[in-house]
């Protein structure tokens, strides 16, 4: 029942694949070609789940590096930060989602919505991720209604996560799969503290892709760019420091990135961190200073980690009264609202 044209284009895939050296027995093996492709396999992954439930971790745990940002608190991935793993012939390219919340009504929120379903619609594989620590809340049964709608040839697989902290996994991981009858599977693991479960879901995944060309450059992994990158790495460490005085208030963007004129010179990266409120503003920068120095200095030690360079950053705070409902603000910011 194959279309034609789609016959056509398997055969030349497939004669793609076997000319590299491919020894079969009725023909002698081929040397390759210059410049042909060899047959590659990938697919994206969508990671969705309410906030805080360990998505970012699990990505970093992937992908064995840092991509996405990590605190304590709620909502601090607000992009749809994808990560991309790229083993030999095979791609995984994954979508780090900004979590869902409940009640909000501001362009953000709206965007921060779109963003997730956008996230969900043609995709390969869906990894839902939920705390077992606790049982589903009203968040998760939202995010399963709308992991339910999707068309059921796109496999979910419930990622059951901190069940090193669980005192009750299995009931955990029952209740959420009640949740969703149509997930193919779930899987309980510990994102943080057991890194040999995430790649056997990993090598799963890698496993079951199906032939496509390659999205990213194999040496690629992750679809940002460095100023997207480093401010998000700026905004974390805001966030951590500012945890009790101004929770989920700033946002931050890099102005301007100068790479070293000379070797042994630092990269010299200015951003600016964005607040809503003069009173805000102080706050941020603290008294004399100390607090934007102490933001200015986490920020730094991770970029300098991350860069393997010497980084002078300079910040600046800026009050931009409701940036967060302005449609301008947030397109700079790179959300499309
Ligand atoms: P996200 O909002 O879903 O992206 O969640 P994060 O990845 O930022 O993680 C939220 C918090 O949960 C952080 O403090 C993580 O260290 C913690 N966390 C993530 N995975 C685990 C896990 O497997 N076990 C435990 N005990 N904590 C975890
Ligand atoms: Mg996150």
């Amino acid at each position: 029942m194959t279309d034609e044209t789609e016959r056509d284009e398997d055969i030349s895939r497939a004669e793609g694949a076997e000319a590299p050296g491919a020894a079969t027995d009725d023909a002698p093996a081929t040397p390759p070609e210059v410049g042909e492709r060899p047959v590659t396999r990938s697919g994206f992954v969508a990671i969705v789940g309410k906030p805080n439930v360990g998505k970012s971790t699990l990505l970093n745990t992937m992908l064995g590096v840092k991509v996405a940002p990590i605190t304590p608190k709620p909502q601090t991935t607000r992009r749809g930060v994808r990560g991309i793993y790229t083993f030999e012939d095979r791609q995984l390219v994954f979508v780090d989602t900004p979590g869902l919340h409940r009640g909000g009504d501001t362009v953000l929120d709206q965007a921060m919505h779109r963003e997730v379903r956008d996230a969900v619609v043609d995709v390969d594989f869906v990894l839902w991720v939920v705390d077992l620590r606790r049982p589903p809340s009203d968040e998760d049964k939202d995010v399963a209604r709308l992991l339910s709608g999707l068309p059921p040839e796109v496999p979910v697989i419930i990622v059951g996560n901190k069940v090193d902290a669980a005192k009750y996994p299995e009931e955990a991981l029952q209740l959420y799969g009640d949740l969703l009858p149509t997930a193919e599977r779930s899987v309980a693991l510990s994102a943080l503290n057991d890194p040999k479960a995430v790649y056997a879901l990993r090598d799963d995944l890698l496993d079951r892709l199906e032939e496509a060309p390659f999205f990213f450059p194999g040496d690629v992994r992750s679809d940002q760019t460095r100023e997207q990158w480093a401010a998000e790495l700026i905004r974390e460490a805001a966030m951590i420091h500012l945890r009790q005085e101004l929770p989920y208030t700033v946002a931050v963007q890099v102005v301007d990135w100068q790479d070293p004129p000379e070797e042994g010179r630092p990269i010299v990266i200015t951003a600016e961190i964005w607040v809503e409120k003069p009173g805000h503003r102080r706050i941020v920068i603290g008294s004399g200073g100390a607090m934007i120095k102490e933001i200015g200095r986490m920020a730094r030690k991770q970029l300098e980690v991350f860069l393997q360079e010497r980084v002078f950053l300079e910040l600046e705070v800026v009050v931009r009264r409701d940036w967060r409902r302005d449609k301008e603000a947030l397109r700079e910011l790179g959300y499309e609202p």
